[in-house]
């Protein structure tokens, strides 16, 4: 059985994070890059801008 991964890399939204995620769904990989954006950047609201940002620069793995 096939399983599709998604992968999103921080490094998209913030310059210089080297940080990559990958997951089985978008909302396993928002749930972890929002714990890395609060741990690693300092960021304490993720705000829907944020989200989507994100959103837009996962990518399917084949
Ligand atoms: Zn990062």
């Amino acid at each position: 059985m096939e399983q599709e991964m998604k992968q999103f890399a921080c490094g998209d939204v913030v310059p210089g994070c080297d940080a990559t995620f990958t997951c089985e769904t978008e909302d396993e990989i928002l749930g972890l890059v929002g714990a890395h954006a609060v741990a690693d950047h300092g960021i304490t609201e993720i705000s829907d801008e944020l989200v989507t940002a994100v959103q837009a620069r996962i990518v399917e793995l084949v």
